[in-house]
């Protein structure tokens, strides 16, 4: 199947209210002007150097988020151009963008990451992290906007927990939402498991191998 049909195929059986995050990381240009031709504008990366790379030789009117954990030495890097960042998990990362944003005189939009999922990820906020860095620290910042949650379900064949894991999120989501009206944004769900995803509330799922193919790792 081609790039193309592949996001076509998707886009058919999401939402219209759902925003497709393709996500290129590993993979060429190529494949990138080909989504690029049949409408496709948001792309997720998950490494810096890359991202920056891409961005400078495709359209300028591609958005570029940034999926993966964000090293705080390269944020300065993607400051001038991403158009959010998905996994930001502490408070001195947010600082960090602010910095960074600030040169650009910019206003970046972040979402927090929360941890879901029940194996032992090194990344990831708990709820009440998450509720004390929008209760303290948001109001601080200038050159951040938080405007939602990302979150990753644990990687087994087991859908009730992929779906335990997504719904607990979109009750924090949904209860946050009432105190934080910025919080609008939901991503969660990639390949094997965004129907899930947005049946349980996704706004948002970054979808790579089941728009590129597989990955190969070098
Ligand atoms: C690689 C990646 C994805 C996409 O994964 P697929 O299974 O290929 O759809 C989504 N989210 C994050 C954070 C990733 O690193």
């Amino acid at each position: 199947m081609s790039i193309q049909q592949n996001i076509k195929n998707i886009l058919q059986s999401i939402p219209n209210t759902v925003s497709l995050v393709a996500v290129s990381k590993t993979k060429p240009i190529a494949s990138i002007e080909d989504a690029y031709a049949c409408g496709q504008r948001i792309f997720g990366e998950n490494k810096v150097q890359e991202m920056v790379d891409k961005h400078q030789q495709l359209p300028k009117d591609i958005s570029w988020h940034m999926i993966g954990h964000v090293q705080r030495n390269k944020i300065k890097y993607m400051a001038s151009f991403v158009d959010l960042i998905h996994g930001v998990d502490s408070i001195k990362t947010l600082l960090e963008i602010e910095k960074q944003a600030k040169r650009h005189e910019r206003v970046i939009s972040c979402l927090l990451q929360i941890k879901i999922a029940e194996e032992d990820s090194k990344f990831g906020l708990s709820e009440e992290e998450a509720t004390k860095i929008l209760t303290d620290t948001c109001p601080t910042l200038e050159h951040v906007s938080v405007v939602g949650f990302m979150g990753m379900a644990t990687f087994t064949k087991n859908i009730a927990q992929i779906q335990g894991e997504f719904s607990k999120l979109n009750t924090y989501f949904n209860h946050s939402k009432a105190t934080f009206p910025q919080l609008q944004e939901l991503s969660m769900g990639m390949s094997g498991d965004y129907a899930v995803a947005i049946d349980q509330g996704s706004t948002m799922i970054r979808v790579g191998s089941s728009i590129f193919g597989h990955r190969n790792y070098t």
